[in-house]
């Protein structure tokens, strides 16, 4: 099952999202992990050559608002991506 974020703290981390560039940043990057769909947003966790980034998509009527992070070692990524479940960083 996937996961859903918890409430955001107060003090939470902000993450830099950016508008996505044409070309994908990582090649070969897959989605790993993604939280439950009936959120409007969703997050994904990208891997790929050793490398990774997290995804957020907002799913609005008419299309979809999507934004990513920098990149960042896999480890680093997977340390956000807690941060961001528990709602110490958004
Ligand atoms: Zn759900």
């Amino acid at each position: 099952m996937s996961p859903h974020v918890a409430m955001v703290q107060r003090d939470h981390v902000r993450l830099k999202w950016r508008q996505l560039y044409p070309e994908p940043v990582l090649k070969r990057a897959r989605s790993t992990i993604w939280t439950c769909l009936c959120r409007a947003t969703v997050y994904e966790l990208y891997e790929g050559g050793g490398r990774a980034f997290l995804r957020r998509t907002v799913q609005l009527d008419r299309k979809h608002e999507v934004h990513e992070t920098s990149i960042y070692s896999i480890s680093e990524a997977r340390a956000i991506w807690m941060g961001l479940l528990s709602g110490r960083v958004r």
